[in-house]
């Protein structure tokens, strides 16, 4: 479904990226884990048209991304989900979710989306008239993925969902996650610092250093891997 061939993405001089090969199919939950700085962030930007390649090809669905812009990226069917949240914090929770369809025309179909979300996150319907900056860290990233699934993805990215929040909530998110791509079959790219979470509920892993794809397999091999244990699960 997602296919990167040797991408080379650079900061100015900084070259973050130093020949990104990896591929993710259909209805697949695939994580990409690595230390801090390894440029797992920079993957998904590059992915989404943030910050686009200097040079190799990314297709989705057999098309490349190379000219598209971040709005057409999400048209065809692809939802990031940024580190840190960013939610607007001004707006309500519903707002927020509005927010997240502002691509679509089908208003039967939103309204249909936004009541799953609200089974999803029941707090979220709780707090649906709310403004996003009061709720909680965990619920704010409930609210963030919520408002990516608002766009009916069909491939969603997500960056360190675990990041900052207290381990029963990323728990629950983590569950969530899960229940999204058995559910919804929506593909899932789940970008984490927190590897031991992360190859639990993923099918494949790879794994970062330093710009480059050092390792890939099943996560339940990457779990067992002696490397593995040794550099990112603190075994
Ligand atoms: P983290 O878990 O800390 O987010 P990461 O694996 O996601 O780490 P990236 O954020 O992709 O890593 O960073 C990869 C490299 O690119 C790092 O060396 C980082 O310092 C550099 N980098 C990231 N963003 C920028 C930027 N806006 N300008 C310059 N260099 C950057």
């Amino acid at each position: 479904m997602l296919e990167l061939l040797d991408i080379q993405t650079f900061y100015g001089n900084i070259q973050a990226l130093k020949g990104v090969s990896l591929e993710i199919a259909k209805g697949e939950i695939v994580t990409l884990i690595g230390a801090n700085g390894a440029g797992k962030t920079t993957t998904l930007m590059s992915i989404c048209g943030a910050v686009p390649p200097r040079s190799g090809e990314i297709k989705f669905e057999g098309r490349s991304l190379a000219d598209l812009s971040p709005n057409e990226i999400v048209a065809l069917g692809i939802s990031q989900v940024p580190e840190g949240r960013r939610i607007f914090p001004y707006l309500t929770v519903a707002e927020n979710l509005d927010m997240g369809a502002f691509l679509r025309g089908d208003r039967d179909g939103v309204k249909e989306d936004m009541e799953y979300i609200y089974g999803l996150f029941p707090i979220l319907a709780e707090r649906r008239h709310q403004a996003g900056g009061t709720l909680s860290g965990g619920e704010q990233q409930m609210l963030a993925i919520s408002r990516a699934l608002m766009a009916r993805p069909r491939m969603l990215l997500l960056d360190e969902p675990s990041l900052g929040l207290a381990p029963l909530v990323v728990k629950r998110i983590f569950e969530i996650i899960r229940q999204i791509n058995a559910e919804s079959k929506t593909t899932i790219f789940l970008v984490e610092q927190n590897a031991n979470l992360a190859l639990k509920v993923a099918h494949r892993g790879y794994v970062m250093e330093n710009g480059r794809i050092i390792m890939s397999d099943k996560a339940e091999n990457l779990l067992t891997n002696e490397d593995v244990r040794k550099a990112y699960l603190g075994i």
